[in-house]
């Protein structure tokens, strides 16, 4: 976002007040002011950094029903995930697909045959109209066809069924997108630092301009803290509250997949403890995780990649996939982030991984409206539950304005309104701007019905179609988009975040920095300077998380 229109938004935060100020730009901030944006509401968003730099670019990226909550008998949780889940493909088609997954039974496991198809069985009833594909059971021999680089010693077959895969900071993204298209006000990098209160009642907050140094005061009706790890932090602003968060930390590896050898998602049992973890494929790419330990640093201490994470999930991958022998050399990147999981009671004895993932809204003495915990699969609900509080405060509080229903799970997600494939074709039967098809249907699945905005600026400029770092499709277009229409601020923002191509690029995108830099310095107006020490900052965040290395 151009240098002028951030300035207008913060001007815009200072101005009038607002129904609503949502806290925090992951996941669940971003949609609930879309939501209430929709419904009327004025809206206004703050995110402390990037929008979706927590957790929500951190996920294992799954839209999925939760096979697993189905063994610990939380059928409410799996139903109405299945529903979003199908909902959202439909909402936002370019960003969350099919993935097939291959859950393999071996000889001892901890899953035996008929566990396992009961369990796909009652998986499919209860996504019911809204299921992907029916699953499958396969024998040994099947499962071998399908999967010819798993582990053969002991394997007994597999049940073959569906979930689907998103890009969860692009999910998040265009959310707030959305939000705004709908006039909402949002601010990245501006970060809250203090609530104010009237009468004993919260009536905004302070907010700190982290790129420009100045602060604002946001004045709203109704304030809502949706800061995932951050939780406690804002609460504790409102007032002294015993802790409700339990943070954990989830390290995914990104490694070859022509060293693994999967062809869908891989279900595997973890050697050390027998945790479920997922080997995904990801284009060239596996994504292999993920870890469940407790974070005690709490939410400001980074979520670190330790080399016992990288070795406990190389062990399993290396004794599920047999011939990819990798070693620490071989990963190509790393992310690690924290759940937000709602404390089990005080003295009860919870491993990590049973930690309940469902969500909790809570409302202080002051009016803080808190949401904890939950998965991105679900986040449109939580929204609209969030939402429907506001407006029950919003009308005790003596708003007279009628509010619109909620729409999110009619009006599709920006870009979702057509199917990528449709755009792709259409795209490529035009004229693709000197683009290979392929570097088009990568597009089309990253803008969906935007892919007009990015080849535009290739036919502007055909120097922009050349790729970051090849030979990712990734063209330098996309950098520019980013800084123009999707807020991106810093390097990490486009090629983590935008592009993820420092998920995928052995140099973790430092080699491409110097390209990036200069083509958000020439939107941004940044001098040289101010370009270096973008690059210089980049360079030392990719070499702080390899200290693992
Ligand atoms: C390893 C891992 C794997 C996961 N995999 C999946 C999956 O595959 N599928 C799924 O459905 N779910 C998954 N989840 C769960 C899901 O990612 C989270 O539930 C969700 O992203 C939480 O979103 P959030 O908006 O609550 O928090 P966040 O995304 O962390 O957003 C909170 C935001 O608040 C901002 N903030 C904090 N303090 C302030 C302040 N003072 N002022 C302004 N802003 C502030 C932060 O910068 C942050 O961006 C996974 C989680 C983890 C950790």
């Amino acid at each position: 976002m151009a240098t002028s229109q951030r300035a207008r938004a913060l001007a815009l935060l200072a101005g009038e007040p607002f129904d609503l100020l949502v806290i925090g730009g992951g996941i669940n901030g971003a949609g609930i002011a879309r939501d209430a944006a929709m419904r009327g509401l004025r809206t206004a968003l703050v995110e402390h950094a990037d929008f979706a730099s927590g957790t929500s670019s951190r996920s294992s990226k799954l839209i999925h029903g939760g096979l697993r909550y189905l063994q610990e008998g939380d059928v409410r949780l799996v139903l109405e995930a299945c529903r979003e889940r199908e909902r959202l493909r439909r909402l936002a088609p370019h960003l969350v697909r099919p993935q097939e997954f291959v859950f393999p039974i071996y000889r001892g496991g901890p899953v035996g045959r008929v566990k396992l198809a009961a369990g796909l069985w009652a998986y499919d009833l209860l996504a019911g109209w809204w299921n992907v594909h029916r699953h499958k059971m396969l024998s040994a021999r099947a499962t071998h066809a399908a999967e010819p680089a798993l582990r053969t010693d002991g394997l007994r077959g597999a049940g073959r069924y569906w979930d689907c895969r998103t890009d969860d900071a692009r999910l998040v993204l265009e959310n707030v997108l959305g939000a705004i298209r709908d006039g909402a006000v949002a601010v990245s990098y501006a970060r809250v630092t203090a609530l104010v209160k009237e009468d004993g009642r919260i009536s905004g907050a302070t907010i700190v301009d982290r790129l420009g140094g100045t602060e604002v005061r946001v004045r709203a009706r109704v304030v809502v803290n949706a800061t995932g790890p951050w939780v406690d932090t804002i609460t504790a602003l409102d007032e002294p509250a015993s802790p409700r968060l339990r943070l954990t930390k989830g390290v995914h590896l990104v490694v070859p997949r022509a060293r693994v050898g999967n062809r869908a998602a891989v279900v595997l049992h973890a050697v050390a403890d027998r945790r479920v973890m997922f080997v995904i494929p990801w284009g060239e790419h596996a994504v292999v995780g993920t870890t469940d330990t407790d974070h005690p640093g709490g939410p400001d201490a980074p979520p670190v990649v330790e080399a016992s994470d990288v070795a406990y999930l190389l062990e399993t991958v290396n004794h599920y996939f047999p011939a990819a022998r990798l070693t620490p050399r071989d990963v190509t990147s790393t992310f690690a982030g924290l759940r937000p999981l709602i404390a089990p009671p005080a003295g009860a004895e919870v491993s990590p991984s049973s930690v309940s993932r469902e969500e909790d809204v809570f409302v202080s003495r002051a009016g803080l409206v808190s949401i904890a915990g939950g998965k991105l699969t679900t986040y449109r609900l939580v929204a609209a539950n969030v939402v429907d509080r506001v407006v029950d405060a919003l009308r005790k509080a003596g708003v007279g304005r009628k509010f619109g229903r909620c729409r999110t799970s009619d009006v599709p997600l920006p870009g979702g309104e057509t199917a990528p494939a449709v755009l792709a074709h259409a795209a490529i039967s035009r004229d693709g701007h000197g683009l290979a098809p392929a570097v088009i249907g990568h597009l089309a699945h990253r803008y969906g019905s935007r892919l007009g905005e990015v080849l535009g600026l290739v036919a502007g400029d055909r120097a922009l179609g050349a790729p970051l770092a090849a030979p990712l499709p990734d063209p330098r277009a996309e950098v520019v988009e980013a800084v123009r229409h999707e807020w991106a601020q810093t390097l990490e923002d486009v090629l983590r975040r935008r592009t993820q191509v420092a998920l995928r690029d052995p140099s973790e995108g430092v080699a491409a920095a110097d390209e990036v830099a200069r083509l958000m310095g020439e939107t941004l107006g940044w001098d040289a300077p101010t370009t270096a020490d973008a690059v210089a900052r980049y360079a030392a965040t990719i070499e702080a998380g390899r200290r693992w290395r």
